[in-house]
């Protein structure tokens, strides 16, 4: 992970978690690089949304700012950004942008805290959060939308869509991510029921001790 931008505690928290997530999702190793300021941004790249709050490109962080930076041993690098992104000039915003092909994508905080991140809405924040990036990985380890259940893999086209949507893969798609990565399925529940304990994502919890109750 490559977090871009002026963090503050909580924000700060919220990407150390996703790292946790990550790592236990994905069953890979999960580091976070050293912090790159906003400074990298150069004035073109940047602009002043409706809404008065400054927007960044989003190709210009995988094009000049991610793909250079891809630890030569990485699957996947992601950016975290605090600002939020824009992809095209006509376009209002944009939650993130990925390339498959070069395996790196970032991901924007803004949005899924309304642009301001606080203890009450730390945990629907996060749970975006967990979701987009695992979802974004997933496509750059080749699993591609899914129609086949509730599931993480789900095409989504807006926020609230992201939030009925569980952080779960479905049966389908956690075996293609198991064929893929060869992980083992009971360490990786018993970690993911850990983690949903600790940050009280009591839903996701009680679907994790289903799929537990299931193999064993
Ligand atoms: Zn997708
Ligand atoms: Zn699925």
């Amino acid at each position: 992970m490559q977090p871009i931008g002026e963090f503050n505690d909580l924000q700060e928290k919220q990407i150390e978690l996703t790292k946790e997530y990550l790592k236990i999702y994905f069953q890979l190793e999960t580091k976070i690089l050293p912090i790159i300021s906003n400074e990298i941004f150069p004035k073109n790249v940047r602009r002043i949304s409706k809404n008065e709050q400054e927007q960044i490109l989003a190709g210009y962080v995988l094009d000049s700012v991610l793909i250079k930076r891809k630890p030569k041993d990485a699957a996947v690098l992601m950016g975290i950004t605090e600002k939020d992104l824009f992809p095209k000039p006509e376009w209002n915003y944009v939650f993130g942008l990925a390339s498959y092909q070069n395996g790196v994508g970032v991901t924007s905080m803004y949005r899924f805290a309304d642009g301001n991140l606080s203890e009450s809405n730390f945990n629907q924040s996060l749970e975006r959060l967990i979701k987009i990036s695992s979802h974004e990985i997933s496509h750059m380890f080749g699993i591609s939308h899914c129609l086949n259940a509730n599931c993480v893999m789900n095409g989504t086209n807006s926020l609230s869509e992201t939030d009925v949507h569980f952080a779960r893969a479905c049966s389908l798609c956690q075996y293609k991510l198991n064929s893929s990565l060869k992980y083992d399925d009971k360490k990786r529940l018993l970690e993911l029921k850990k983690f949903f304990e600790a940050n009280s994502f009591n839903a996701e919890l009680s679907r994790t001790e289903k799929d537990l109750n299931l193999i064993q």
